[in-house]
């Protein structure tokens, strides 16, 4: 990617950063994050990685702007209510940032999909907002070797990790082993906005420090944030055996 003056002045409170530069930008526009979910989660982080000039940026959702979205799902207004989230999201791509393919993905995911929608990407955010999804989510990333970016919101609380697919990575499951049952109601949790806001971000933030190799992520740890409280801490993930996805099946 040429570093033409319009991109000078497009990229300029990013390049001086570190990690950045001429070659980070060059890593950003070589990567490709899939993001699942354009909710409260995704808003946000597709936003920024659209802003940051990730080259690539597949958005699925099976879903329409409901207008009860739009109290945390930034990316859209009263004009998209009825209309496909990965569609409106994909627009918002295009008219922030010339650089990026924006890629709308309009499937449900569930275990025979993802499979096929995950291949091929560098990275995955799973900015889902089901357990059932998050667990397809990452259990169809750690076969395929694609590193995930994991989040979970409700109420004021909020948590990000990522898994690394390797021989001594901790996967999801190592953490959290199965599924909690799905309440029977079928309500929703309430969550406040901003919750989902701040924890998209963080998403948003792993995938491009993956992306061009700077930085601690959050690899092998869990953050998780009270927001009532602003109790935040970040802890260690250890590799469980006996793992049903990434323990040693003998
Ligand atoms: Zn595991």
């Amino acid at each position: 990617m040429e570093m033409t003056p319009e991109r000078m002045e497009r990229y300029d409170r990013q390049l001086g950063l570190p990690g950045f530069g001429s070659r980070g930008q060059q890593l950003l526009a070589e990567a490709s994050v899939l993001v699942i979910g354009a909710g409260g989660l995704g808003s946000p982080a597709i936003r920024y990685l659209a802003g940051a000039g990730i080259g690539r940026i597949g958005i699925v959702d099976s879903d329409t702007v409901d207008l009860s979205n739009l109290h945390r799902q930034t990316l859209y207004t009263m004009a998209d209510v009825g209309e496909s989230k990965a569609v409106a999201a994909a627009a918002v791509v295009r008219a922030v940032n010339p650089d990026t393919l924006a890629v709308p993905v309009i499937a449900c995911v569930d275990e025979v999909s993802a499979p096929d929608i995950v291949a091929g990407w560098d990275i995955v955010l799973d900015a889902s907002d089901t357990f059932q999804t998050r667990y397809v989510v990452s259990d169809a990333c750690w076969r395929a070797g694609v590193p995930v970016v994991e989040a979970g919101i409700g109420g004021y609380f909020g948590q990000v990790m990522t898994i690394v697919p390797g021989p001594d990575a901790a996967c999801y499951r190592c953490v959290f082993p199965e599924a909690p049952a799905p309440d029977p109601s079928g309500r929703r949790p309430p969550v406040l906005g901003p919750v989902a806001g701040v924890i998209g971000c963080m998403q948003a933030i792993e995938a491009i420090k993956l992306a061009i190799g700077y930085g601690d992520t959050l690899a092998g740890r869990l953050m998780f944030g009270d927001f009532s409280t602003f109790d935040l801490s970040v802890g260690e993930v250890p590799k469980r055996p006996g793992c049903t996805l990434c323990g040693d099946p003998g």
